[in-house]
């Protein structure tokens, strides 16, 4: 039952076949047996998920109107404010957070009847591409245990593989959807910036950063996508554009399909397999009646260069409040009271009086030291860097430089959408990696994101779906592989036709590994 589909799940909810107690249970039950080795979880509720479980099959039988989403449970990442329920980012900066209001998004869950069954890990603050950068635990790939599931949604993803839920909630900044979604074998979806409200999500770069439906289909994610978009007037940036019925129109066929093939995505850096792969995908598209274009990106390459100045710069900003004294974590003020005089005492008593000026303020000691220790090494570099990005003297050369770098890549896009109708390739230029084989690099975790950063500096939409698995010859066991789809913004629409028209034609979305 727990490999089905939720759309398929929810026919049977839907006519009294199935209950959402007895779903819901099953997906605890598979929690239970299975999440000690996967962690992807940091919290989950039975009781309370029971509980909504039980309002909503007794709704139900008294014939009561039922929302879209009847009864499934939903994973959520905890960088999304649930209402009274834990949301801690990943970080020990907000270890003990508890929202006092939901994120609109969850808000549009409940509505929906929605069970939510769990918080899901994350890399600190979504600054990470495999979730080793939690705060608690490393969440691992279900396809080969000693792998991560990407990041920085990588509980996100990794509970739909590994069955533990069938809808689940992510973000993507800079790949965190997609990738996570390739590295385990599910589909993924960053919508267009403004389709979703961002109101309630833990901001990590406010102009990049989207929420978007991960599940096992394209069908699934159409179905979640509904539930999440839509004008909020509590997010300024959210569009005020109707949501169209993605599940309507999925089986509608199209005519004179064009993809493009981005040249740069083909270069030095991608795995052979994963290359193989994606051809073979072009092929299944060809086969259904699309024509291909090589097309060019010729920004592209400055994809990485650009992100890791913007998000950095943004982050930088966005992280200032995090200071021990709005709210978070806060050091222990006596110890770093006592510190503070002890300090001023040997400084008296050696009468330096330069080291007595520069001593800290009491309040300036409690920043420094609530952030010292809050904040995870990779939360501390991007704070580093994007304050380097935007300090006098260098915002010209580095953030102003990128804002335009920027627009450049976004016009390579505008170019090739005048051409072919989505561009694809590779999500990721690689299957998942080991544990610990890039989180002493940073510069090679950042390259994860080679070919997702561009669809957030450009704005549009981005889809990964599974499109083969590894030999397994050098991996061991075998891997998924994740096919990117690029779509015009606001063009989701078309974009989940063209993913369930592949995943009609394909069985790689069906293939769960062996846990
Ligand atoms: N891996 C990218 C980063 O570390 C993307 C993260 C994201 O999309 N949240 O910034």
């Amino acid at each position: 039952m727990l490999a089905r589909s939720a759309t398929d799940l929810l026919r049977d909810l839907s006519v009294r076949k199935l209950s959402s107690v007895e779903l819901t249970q099953a997906y605890l039950d598979q929690i239970k047996l299975y999440d000690g080795q996967v962690k992807a979880f940091l919290h989950v509720d039975p009781a309370a998920a029971l509980a909504r479980a039980k309002e909503i099959d007794d709704r139900r039988a008294a014939g009561k109107p039922m929302g879209k989403l009847g009864g499934l449970p939903v994973a959520i990442k905890d960088v999304i404010c649930t209402k009274g329920q834990k949301t801690t980012c990943g970080s020990k900066m907000l270890e003990n957070f508890v929202p006092p209001y939901d994120a609109t998004v969850v808000k549009r869950l409940k509505e929906a009847d929605a069970v939510l069954i769990g918080k899901t890990n994350m890399d600190e603050f979504a600054m990470g591409g495999s979730t080793e950068n939690s705060a608690f635990f490393k969440t691992t790939n279900p396809w080969d245990k000693s792998r991560v599931p990407g990041g920085s949604s990588g509980g996100a993803a990794a509970c739909l593989a590994a069955s533990m839920a069938p809808l689940s909630i992510g973000t993507d900044t800079g790949g965190s959807i997609r990738q996570p979604a390739a590295f385990c074998g599910v589909t993924g979806l960053k919508p267009t910036y403004g389709r979703v409200s961002r109101y309630g999500l833990v901001a990590f770069a406010s102009s990049l950063d989207q929420i978007g439906p991960m599940a096992a289909t394209a069908e699934d994610a159409a179905l979640l996508l509904e539930v999440l978009a839509g004008h909020d007037p509590l997010d300024s940036t959210s569009a005020n554009i109707p949501t169209p019925e993605y599940t309507k129109s999925l089986s509608q066929p199209f005519q004179g399909l064009k993809l493009g093939l981005v040249k740069e995505h083909f270069g030095p850096g991608l795995d052979p397999e994963v290359e193989a792969a994606v051809r073979e995908a072009v092929k299944v598209y060809q086969s259904l009646g699309a024509t291909v274009k090589d097309i060019s990106l010729p920004h592209s390459k400055y994809g990485i260069a650009t992100y890791y100045i913007i998000a950095p710069s943004e982050a930088s900003s966005n992280l200032a409040r995090y200071d021990g004294v709005h709210y978070g974590y806060r050091t222990d003020e006596k110890q770093m009271l006592a510190e503070l005089a002890a300090e001023r005492k040997s400084l008296e008593a050696k009468q330096d009086e330069k080291g007595l000026k520069n001593l800290d303020t009491a309040l300036i000691r409690l920043y420094r030291k609530t952030r010292a220790e809050g904040f995870g090494p990779e939360v501390k570099r991007r704070i580093m860097l994007g304050t380097y990005a935007l300090s006098a003297g260098y915002a010209d050369k580095y953030y102003l430089q990128a804002l335009k770098v920027r627009r450049l890549i976004r016009s390579d896009y505008d170019a090739a959408f005048q051409e072919v109708d989505f561009i694809i390739g590779p999500t990721a230029p690689n299957p998942p990696f080991k544990i610990g084989e890039k989180s002493g690099d940073p510069l090679a975790m950042y390259l994860e994101d080679l070919y997702t950063v561009t669809a957030n500096l450009a704005g549009i939409a981005g889809i990964s779906i599974p499109c083969g698995l590894t030999s397994g010859k050098t991996t061991g066991s075998p891997l998924p592989i994740g096919l990117q789809i690029q779509a015009r913004p606001f063009d989701e629409d078309r974009l989940l036709r063209a993913a369930a028209m592949f995943q009609r034609g394909t069985d790689w979305h069906t293939k769960r590994p062996n846990l």
